[in-house]
């Protein structure tokens, strides 16, 4: 078929693209524009559960398409007088939930199909949490390492402003996310508060409390992860005080949820980050190695303990091993030498799903990353809420909130999943679709 013909072909929906394709290699599939590994991952998940729910077509290709996306690009002077051009993405995955939440990346692989996986992720965590959000996700491609404080400044204010057209707080509301945080939430919110002429602190969350940021926003993720495996530990009737726990990554999430475990009781047996880690079956000190890193940045020389590689930390034997670094970190390759009975993901997405199977052969039980780490965009929704009000809450108020969301979030997880026959991953996936397919039925098509 030659092109001029193609022009003849009706165009019904995504019509026609397959008679287009057949001669035009080099064309892009509609919805390959969201090809990554992450996008990959997200589907095939997805899937399992609307498989599941028997979710018709229809919806299925509305949820699998995210609504909005922007690529932009931009210059930026950098320190030495030259000029140099970025690429910027937003995508924002649904529009029927309320507006759209979620992070902003500064690294170098980001692409329009990571930001797509990672919007609808958040959508589904949202729904799940039962937050009046949709999921978004955008970011800068860029080595965040080589740039200086200065030009970080530049690239944050500019790219603000080339999103200024589809954010707003009734549209789209940022947070940090890799390589990002208040400060970049700062520059972000002054930017948009020049353009809009009055200052407007409900644009972004992860601000800091000085400037409308919400008490607890910072341990709210490691919190919620703890609240989480707290509720699930009374429902299977084990005792948290006892368990031994071992916790990779030492970050924001780890250390939080390291101390708040230990200080419940849990004997925290290791810990690692990026330069290997520390065991101790009798118990680590967790004051003490957070002092060391306090004093050294690194886990790297801590005295506590023996020390082991960062693939070592997730064969330790433990009864609870918490992945809260990095994606892809329990694999076919070591998913057979794991010695828990529960892994509880805070990290986002530690699990393959090849290594998923292998551990739930093995009777390891998985609580699922978008259950365990919804504690951050909870608490970013009571910081909109506080700023919309301009009535700021106290760090107890927020906890406590924080506390009732994530015990209800569990206890819908565990019921579904008995309700479907299913585990807990695909069960979250199922609450979060039923909600969402829901409202989209109610709101209709335009027009
Ligand atoms: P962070 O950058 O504060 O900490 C990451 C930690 O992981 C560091 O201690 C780092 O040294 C360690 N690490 C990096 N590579 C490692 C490796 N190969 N082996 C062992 N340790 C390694 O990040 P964070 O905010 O704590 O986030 C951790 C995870 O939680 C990420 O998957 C993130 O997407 C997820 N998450 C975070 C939030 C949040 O509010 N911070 C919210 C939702 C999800």
């Amino acid at each position: 078929m030659k092109t001029s013909t193609f022009i003849e072909i009706e165009r019904r929906g995504t019509g026609g693209w397959d008679e287009v394709l057949a001669t035009e290699a080099h064309l892009v599939a509609p919805g390959e524009e969201w090809k990554s590994e992450l996008w990959r991952v997200a589907v095939e998940q997805f899937n399992r559960a609307a498989d599941l729910l028997e979710l018709e077509q229809e919806m299925r290709a509305r949820m699998l398409s995210p609504r909005r996306s922007l690529v932009v690009s931009f210059p930026v002077r950098l320190d030495s007088g030259e000029v140099r051009s970025f690429t910027g993405y937003r995508v924002q995955h649904t529009l029927t939930m309320g507006p759209t939440k979620g992070g902003i990346r500064y690294a170098p692989g980001i692409s329009l199909g990571e930001c797509a996986a990672l919007a609808m992720w958040m959508t589904l965590k949202c729904a799940l949490v039962g937050l009046p959000f949709g999921g978004a996700k955008g970011g800068v491609r860029c080595d965040p390492n080589r740039l200086s404080p200065q030009e970080l400044e530049r690239l944050t204010r500019r790219y603000a402003a080339e999103l200024f057209p589809i954010i707003g707080p009734d549209r789209d509301i940022p947070a940090p996310d890799m390589a990002t945080s208040e400060r970049e939430m700062a520059w972000f919110m002054d930017t948009y508060s020049q353009q809009v002429g009055h200052p407007a602190p409900e644009i972004v969350t992860g601000k800091p409390v000085v400037l409308g940021g919400t008490a607890g926003r910072r341990e709210a993720t490691g919190l919620g992860a703890v609240f989480c495996t707290e509720r699930l530990l009374e429902q299977l009737g084990w005792d948290l005080a006892g368990q031994r726990v071992a916790i990779q990554g030492f970050g924001n999430v780890g250390s939080v949820m390291a101390r708040e475990l230990d200080a419940r009781g849990a004997v925290i047996v290791g810990l690692s980050d990026v330069t290997g880690g520390v065991v101790d079956q009798a118990g680590l000190d967790v004051a003490a190695v957070e002092r060391w890193v306090a004093g050294h940045r690194f886990m790297r020389g801590c005295p506590e303990g023996l020390y082991v590689t960062r693939q070592e930390i997730l064969e330790t034997p433990c009864d609870i091993l918490i992945p809260a670094a990095l994606e892809h970190q329990l694999t076919e390759d070591n998913a057979a030498d794991v010695d828990c009975r529960l892994v509880v993901e805070a990290a986002n997405g530690p699990t393959t799903p090849e290594a998923e199977k292998i551990l739930s052969e093995r009777g390891i039980m998985i609580l699922p990353d978008l259950l365990v780490n919804s504690g951050g965009v909870t608490v970013s929704y009571f910081e909109w809420v506080q700023d919309q009000q301009r009535y700021l809450w106290d760090g107890f108020e927020v906890a406590s909130r924080l506390e009732s969301k994530m015990r209800t979030a569990v206890d819908r997880v565990i019921e579904t999943a008995e309700a479907l026959e299913t585990d807990w991953r695909t069960a979250a996936q199922s609450v979060a679709i039923v909600r969402i397919a829901e409202a989209s039925r109610l709101r209709a098509i335009y027009p």
